[in-house]
């Protein structure tokens, strides 16, 4: 059955043929590691998991990519502000190696939490400068780049056209321009794609320029041709990367190569929470480990994801989590017990069953509609092992982790929590926010009492039956 993928750079769902017999070649662009990644990143990480599934259940081989940004991403997604890792480095007196490593590997954990496919190559922006200078000079080579006092920037009027990926028109660009930076910039919209360090800049190398370091575009379009050519099949990322950093990527490969190095441009709908952006100030940028703590496992922010289309916005609520969570509960309990059924059920119904799924999955990836022909599965009233069988060949592309639910049902059983329970954890989380040491020691030792002990560590808080 053929596969349709929605692509951005002609807003159509299209049949997907991938360019070179059957491997398909992905870049994703993945996280920037200057703090702990939130479930709206993870919805991204989520969909790319989807992608990578959906297109090996079709039977096609991949060769996936996903970079790691640790070096050149700035405060804002264009040229203001100060480079996040370094940032985070002095905020926490690290080194920003020291930073990078810390989070990708609390970034890798939650991915596994979230049972999340690893792409076959996982590529550090710090560990390929060569292959961003190189790229960064033949850009200039071709009369693309020029050289300013504080960097190197790509000029986009050379392009014959620009932007072509997002609606925005570049008159609208330049007059929302915010006060220009660098005021030896040819046009507004022209970006860095290699910056002159300030004197007091860790990250740096030796360059044409001087000591410098490369700007954030430029890392994934030398990595994307390093590992998968100049043109590869797909390119994801989420919809906040459509106007700036893929635009720009596309302006990269066109003056370097001649060419749009993905055919299809995949982007991913914000996720949003109580109806709005996630923001440090508003205090709703949550972890994986923060829905942990209120006992919605990671797996339940998966199938939480599967309440949408990945190309329509989500809104988080932990209401509409904890429902996710009691239904993957649900779940699992109705695949063992299809797992200790019968084989009565006709081959029939089950083929018809495949289809249904398949045809859902491959249009555009309907996750929604998948999950409404496992439920109507699950629920059926003949208990057979072909349905159990069926219902695990599904979870090769919903990653939820079923052949293990007996382990988790056993698991759920030992770290249940009382509403009561839950509540004082909550309160004593409010306490340590706010600082309030006395009231967050009373509140320990009181569930203490309770039979409940309590450790604050670096993840967070951890709470173990006595
Ligand atoms: P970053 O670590 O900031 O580079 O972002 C990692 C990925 O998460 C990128 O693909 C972003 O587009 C995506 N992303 C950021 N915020 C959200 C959100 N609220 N919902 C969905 N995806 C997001
Ligand atoms: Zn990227």
């Amino acid at each position: 059955m053929q596969v349709k993928l929605y692509n951005t750079l002609n807003k159509q769902k299209n049949d997907f043929v991938p360019l070179n017999g059957n491997e398909v070649r992905i870049y994703s662009c993945g996280p920037t590691v200057y703090s702990y990644a939130h479930i709206g990143n993870f919805r991204t990480y989520v969909f790319m998991d989807n992608l990578r599934r959906v297109l090996k259940y079709n039977g096609y081989t991949l060769k996936h990519v996903m970079n790691i940004t640790d070096v050149g991403h700035l405060e804002s997604d264009g040229d203001e502000g100060e480079d996040k890792m370094e940032k985070a480095a002095k905020k926490e007196k690290k080194s920003p190696y020291e930073i990078a490593d810390f989070y990708t590997k609390a970034f890798f954990r939650d991915m596994e939490k979230l049972n999340i496919d690893r792409p076959e190559i996982i590529a550090k922006a710090t560990e390929h400068i060569p292959d961003m200078l190189e790229f960064a000079k033949k850009i200039v080579e071709n009369g693309y780049g020029y050289e300013t006092s504080t960097a190197i920037y790509f000029d986009v009027s050379k392009l014959d056209k620009y932007p072509i990926l997002s609606n925005r028109n570049v008159e609208d660009q330049i007059a929302g321009a915010r006060v220009e930076v660098d005021p030896e910039k040819r046009n507004p919209y022209d970006f860095a794609i290699w910056i002159k360090a300030p004197e007091n800049h860790i990250m740096k190398w030796e360059s044409p320029w001087g000591l410098s370091y490369p700007g954030w575009h430029l890392e994934c379009s030398a990595m994307s041709r390093k590992y998968l050519g100049e043109v590869f099949d797909i390119h994801t990322g989420g919809v906040d990367h459509i106007p700036t950093h893929h635009e720009n990527e596309i302006a990269q490969s066109k003056g370097a190569f001649g060419k749009i190095p993905a055919k299809v441009w995949m982007h991913v709908e914000f996720l949003q929470v109580d109806g709005g952006k996630m923001s440090k100030s508003l205090g709703n940028v949550y972890t994986i480990s923060e829905l942990e703590e209120k006992g919605i496992e990671a797996l339940a922010f998966k199938l939480f994801c599967y309440t949408a289309h990945y190309r329509t916005k989500l809104n988080f609520t932990f209401e509409g989590a904890m429902s996710s969570q009691k239904a993957l509960n649900r779940l699992r309990e109705s695949y063992i017990k299809h797992e200790n059924g019968n084989d009565n059920i006709e081959n029939s119904l089950i083929e018809e069953y495949k289809n249904r799924f398949l045809e859902a999955i491959n249009d555009d990836l309907n996750l929604p509609l998948a999950m409404g022909i496992v439920w109507e599965l699950a629920r059926s009233d003949t208990k057979s092992k072909k349905i159990a069988n069926l219902l695990a060949e599904f979870d090769k592309v919903l990653g939820l982790d079923l052949e293990n639910s007996e382990k988790y049902i056993e698991n759920q059983k030992k770290v249940e929590l009382p509403a009561e329970v839950l509540e004082l954890l909550e309160q004593r989380k409010k306490a340590r926010e706010e600082k309030n040491w006395k009231l967050s020691d009373d509140i320990r030792d009181n569930l203490k009492e309770k039979g409940y002990i309590v450790k604050d560590t670096k993840e967070g808080m951890t709470i173990e039956k006595i």
